[in-house]
């Protein structure tokens, strides 16, 4: 089957490898290897991918930058979809729009629209995901989220076509939109900025980096905040208050500089991390009777 895939694939002119580390395409830096990797290069060649691939019955795993995403050490005896090279169109429209593929980074993205003066994506400045990742998952930061400034998305079904999202279709929420369970792929989004000021724009996204710098363990492999904030609370303060800032557990370790980070301190596994997480999780639960809900995407 796995041949199959790899074949069409090639003729469709995707960029294809097999047995491919994921610890090299995440940003925790762990998880063992993908039996596919393929990178579409255009909207067409994944379009006739994913009808291939739906009539072989398989379901691919679409990747970003892996940055909320943490893969098994035995790998992922699957397909992986990277939307990377054919999803990088970036353009201004005017009129406040933005047109973008799903695998430009947000940090493309905030640099367009400062090179334009528009204003409202500032909070994105220093999330390292894609822009597909992060409608996905309804990013956001200091007040801010994908919610505010997407208008529309474009997609291609599970069943390979061609579609779109918009308004309240895009159905976001906390840490969700309506792709979270969808299963369609995110090709291509419109964003609506405001114009506004360019120094005020570089002044905005500037301090938000150096916030970030100066409280996340950015010098360390991770994946971000890895549990979702429980209603009225911070997921930091209360693993804090639970006295487990350094807790240890092989190579994963929750950050001393901020609590709602593990991190990889060295050789972790993805074992580590989810043995660290669960040990988290009960602690917390048992001590302050509040359950934390992952924000991390586990794949197996
Ligand atoms: C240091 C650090 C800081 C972070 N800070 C923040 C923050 O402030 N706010 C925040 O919200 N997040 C933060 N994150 C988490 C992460 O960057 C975001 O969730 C980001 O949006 C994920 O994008 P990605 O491209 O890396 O997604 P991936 O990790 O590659 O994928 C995440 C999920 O999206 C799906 N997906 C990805 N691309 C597509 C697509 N084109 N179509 C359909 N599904 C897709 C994947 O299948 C997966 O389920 C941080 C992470 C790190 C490491």
């Amino acid at each position: 089957m796995f041949d199959k895939i790899k074949d069409f694939a090639y003729t469709l002119d995707c960029d294809v490898k097999e047995y491919v580390p994921m610890n090299e395409h995440t940003s925790f830096k762990t998880g063992g290897k993908a039996r596919l990797f393929i990178v579409p290069n255009s909207l067409e060649s994944l379009e006739e991918l994913i009808k291939f691939c739906k009539s072989l019955d398989v379901k691919p795993y679409i990747l970003g930058n892996g940055s909320n995403t943490l893969v098994s050490d035995d790998g992922l005896n699957g397909v992986v979809i990277h939307m990377s090279n054919g999803f990088k169109k970036l353009e201004y429209c005017g009129g406040g729009i933005i047109k973008c593929g799903a695998g430009v980074t947000l940090a493309q993205l905030c640099m367009l629209a400062l090179e334009y003066s528009l204003t409202g994506l500032e909070f994105a400045y220093g999330i390292p995901g894609t822009v597909g990742g992060a409608v996905f998952m309804n990013a956001g930061a200091y007040g801010g989220e994908m919610k505010d400034v997407v208008m529309m998305s474009s997609h291609i079904t599970p069943n390979g076509e061609r579609s779109s999202l918009s308004g309240d279709l895009l159905d976001f929420g906390y840490r969700k939109s309506a792709y979270t369970n969808n299963g369609c792929i995110i090709t291509n989004v419109v964003f609506k900025l405001e114009t506004g000021n360019a120094d005020a724009i570089r002044y905005k996204m500037d301090s938000m980096l150096a916030k970030r710098k100066a409280k996340q363990p950015l010098e360390y492999p991770s994946g971000g905040s890895v549990f979702k904030r429980p209603q009225g609370q911070f997921a930091g303060a209360l693993i804090e208050e639970c006295g487990l800032k350094g807790k240890t557990i092989g190579g994963a370790q929750v950050s001393e500089k901020h609590a709602g980070f593990i991190i990889n301190i060295g050789k972790a596994t993805t074992k580590d991390v989810t043995d660290l997480i669960e040990f988290v999780q009960d602690t917390v639960q048992k001590e302050k009777g509040v359950l934390l809900e992952k924000e991390l995407k586990v794949v197996e």
